[in-house]
C-alpha cells in the first residue's frame, strides 16, 4: 500500500488534520485504481472555513479512468459470482468499519465541505447505514417463478448485477452520496468506478480506504479525481459501463443522459430541486417552525430537499414569520469544528453571489428583510441565515434553486392556490406541509408532484425510504428496496421440455 499522507507531510493543513485523526491513514491523497493508490497530487482541497489549502490530490485523465473502468471490468466476474452471504459479508465489515471511525470521518468531512460536525457525524451516521441496509439487502434480491402458460414449459425471472458502473457524487453530501450508490452497487454483484466532487475528494478516499480493509477486492471498487467532463464522458461512453449513477445539478444529470444514449446506458440520476414548504391555517406552527429550521438551514441551505420557498397561509403568516425569524436570528456562525456553530461557510464565493442575486430580486418586487440578509463579518463564504417576508410568488427564488441559507416567505390564501405554486415548477424532488386536517393531508399529499413528500415533518431522509425526483428532478431511486433495482437486470428464463 502506498503511504498514507503522513510519510510525506510538510508542517501544514493537512497534517494539522492529521494530527486530529485517531486514525491518520484516513487522509489520503492517491486515487484508488485496481487496489493501488495512484496519481500525483497536484490539485488543491481548501478548507473552505479558513480558505487554507488542506492537501492536494491528482488530476487523471480519461486514461486514467478507461484504465479504472477495464480494472472493473476484470473484478466484476469473481465478485459477481460470490456468494451474497459473501458480498454482504465484506459490506457489514465495512458498516463496522465506518462507525468505528465516525468521528474521523466526520471531522475529514466538516474540513473540506464545511457543515458542522454534528451535522457531519449525522451524515456519516446515515453513510453508514445505507451500507448497513444493502449490506442486508443483499441476501434478498429475489426472483420470481411465473405461472406458466405451456404445460411443458416453466418459466422464471432471475435478477443479475448490471455491470461495471460508473458513479459522480457532488460536494454537499461526500460522504452519504457515495455509500447510496457503491453499497446496493457491491451488494448486487457489480463493480464500481467513482468519481467524487473535486472540492470533496476526501470523504470518499477515506471510504475506499476503509472499504480495502473491509477486503473489497481490486478493481471492484474504484476512485478517480480529476476534471469530471471528460471522465463522465468515458464512464458514459465506456462499451463496459452499463449503468451511470449521478447525483447533482440538472445542468450535468441532461449532459450525461446525452451523453449515456450513445450507448444506451441505464442511468440513475438524483438532480435539482426547488422544495415547497407550505404551512397551513391549522397546523401546530411551533412544530412548523421546527420543521422549517431544520430542513431549510441544514448544511446552510446546500441540500437538494431543502425547503426552496415558504408559503404560509393567511391567518398564521405573521406568527410563522416572527417566530421562525426569531429561531434563525439565534443561530450560531462559524468553523463547523467549533462548538455550538449551526451555520458553516458555504462551499465558495458563487454560492454566495446566488443567495445575493435572490435576496436582491426579492426585495427589488417588495419584500423585507426580516433577520440576516447580508455576507458575516466572518468575510469569506460566510454568509447570515436570512428570512424574507411579503416575498411576491413570482420572485426569482421561488423559479431557481437557491443552495443557500435563506428563507424567503411567500403568503397564500387557499388550498387550491397554493398546490398550484407549488407545481407550477419544472422540478419535483421533495416538497413539505404542516397541516392537522387529515383530510387536507391526503388531498395535498396526493397532489403534490415530487418524489417525496414529507408531512409535518421537515426531514424526510433515511435509507429504508426511497429517495428520488419526478419532472426534471430525476430518474430512478435510491435507498430502500428499490435502490437495488437500478444494480440489477431483470432476465427471463423459459425451461421447456419439461
Ligand atoms: P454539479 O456541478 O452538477 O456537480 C456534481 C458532480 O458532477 C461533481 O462530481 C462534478 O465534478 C461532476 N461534473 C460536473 N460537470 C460534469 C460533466 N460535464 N460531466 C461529468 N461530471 C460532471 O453539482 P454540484 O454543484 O456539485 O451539486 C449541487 C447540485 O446537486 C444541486 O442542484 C443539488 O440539488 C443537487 N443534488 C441533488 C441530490 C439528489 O439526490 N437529487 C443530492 C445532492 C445534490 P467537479 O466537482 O469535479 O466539477
Amino acid at each position: 500500500m502506498t503511504p498514507p499522507v503522513a510519510a510525506r507531510a510538510t508542517q501544514s493543513a493537512a497534517s494539522s488534520l492529521q494530527s486530529r485523526l485517531k486514525d491518520p491513514s484516513l487522509l489520503r491523497d492517491r486515487c484508488y485504481i485496481d487496489g493501488a493508490w495512484v496519481g500525483t497530487p497536484e490539485f488543491a482541497v481548501n478548507n473552505p472555513a479558513t480558505g487554507v489549502e488542506l492537501i492536494k490530490i491528482p488530476q487523471l485523465s480519461a486514461d486514467d479512468a478507461t484504465t479504472a473502468v477495464e480494472a472493473a471490468e476484470r473484478a466484476f466476474p469473481a465478485w459477481a459470482k460470490l456468494t451474497a452471504k459473501q458480498r454482504s459479508n465484506i459490506l457489514r465489515k465495512w458498516f463496522d468499519l465506518i462507525i468505528a471511525n465516525r468521528e474521523d470521518l466526520a471531522l475529514i468531512l466538516t474540513s473540506e465541505q464545511g457543515k458542522p460536525l454534528a451535522e457531519a457525524l449525522g451524515e456519516v451516521d446515515i453513510g453508514a447505514a445505507y451500507v448497513e441496509f444493502f449490506a442486508e439487502e443483499a441476501r434478498r434480491v429475489y426472483g420470481e417463478t411465473i405461472p406458466t402458460q405451456r404445460p411443458d414449459a416453466r418459466l422464471l425471472a432471475i435478477r443479475q448485477p448490471i455491470g461495471v458502473c460508473g458513479a459522480i457524487t457532488p460536494w454537499n453530501f461526500p460522504n452519504s452520496m457515495i455509500t447510496r450508490k457503491v453499497s446496493p452497487a457491491l451488494a448486487a454483484g457489480c463493480t464500481v468506478v467513482l468519481k467524487p466532487a473535486n472540492e470533496t475528494p476526501l470523504s470518499a478516499l477515506a471510504l475506499v480506504a476503509l472499504a480495502e480493509k473491509a477486503g473489497v477486492p481490486k478493481g471492484v471498487f474504484n476512485i478517480i479525481t480529476g476534471d469530471a467532463p471528460p471522465i463522465g464522458k468515458v464512464l458514459c461512453e465506456h462499451p463496459a459501463v452499463r449503468f451511470v449513477g449521478f447525483t447533482g445539478s440538472t445542468e450535468v444529470g441532461k449532459i450525461l443522459y446525452r451523453q449515456a444514449s450513445v450507448g444506451v446506458k441505464k442511468l440513475g440520476l438524483e438532480l435539482g430541486g426547488n422544495a415547497p414548504f407550505v404551512v397551513f391555517d391549522d397546523a401546530d406552527i411551533d412544530a412548523a417552525v421546527e420543521g422549517a429550521i431544520v430542513s431549510k438551514y441544514r448544511n446552510m441551505g446546500q441540500t437538494c430537499v431543502c425547503a426552496n420557498r415558504l408559503y404560509a397561509q393567511d391567518k398564521i403568516y405573521d406568527a410563522f414569520v416572527t417566530k421562525l425569524s426569531k429561531k434563525v436570528a439565534e443561530m450560531k456562525i462559524g468553523d463547523g469544528t467549533e462548538q455550538g456553530v449551526t451555520q458553516g461557510p458555504l462551499i465558495n464565493m458563487e454560492a454566495i453571489e446566488k443567495v445575493e442575486r435572490h435576496i436582491a430580486d426579492a426585495v427589488k418586487g417588495g419584500a423585507k428583510i426580516v433577520t440576516g440578509g447580508k455576507r458575516s463579518s466572518l468575510g469569506r463564504s460566510f454568509f447570515e441565515p436570512t428570512v424574507l417576508s411579503d416575498v411576491r410568488p413570482d420572485a426569482l427564488v421561488s423559479h431557481e434553486e437557491t443552495f443557500g441559507p435563506l428563507a424567503p416567505v411567500i403568503r397564500f390564501k387557499d388550498e387550491a392556490d397554493v398546490i398550484a405554486m407549488c407545481n407550477a415548477s419544472p422540478f419535483g424532488l421533495a416538497s413539505y406541509f404542516y397541516s392537522r386536517d387529515i383530510g387536507r393531508v391526503w388531498r395535498v399529499a396526493e397532489a403534490l408532484e415530487s418524489g417525496m413528500v414529507g408531512v409535518n415533518s421537515g426531514l424526510i431522509t433515511t435509507e429504508v425510504a426511497p429517495f428520488g425526483g419526478v419532472k426534471e428532478s430525476g430518474l430512478g431511486r435510491e435507498g430502500s428496496r428499490h435502490g437495488m433495482d437500478e444494480y440489477v437486470e431483470i432476465k427471463y428464463v423459459m425451461m421447456a421440455g419439461v
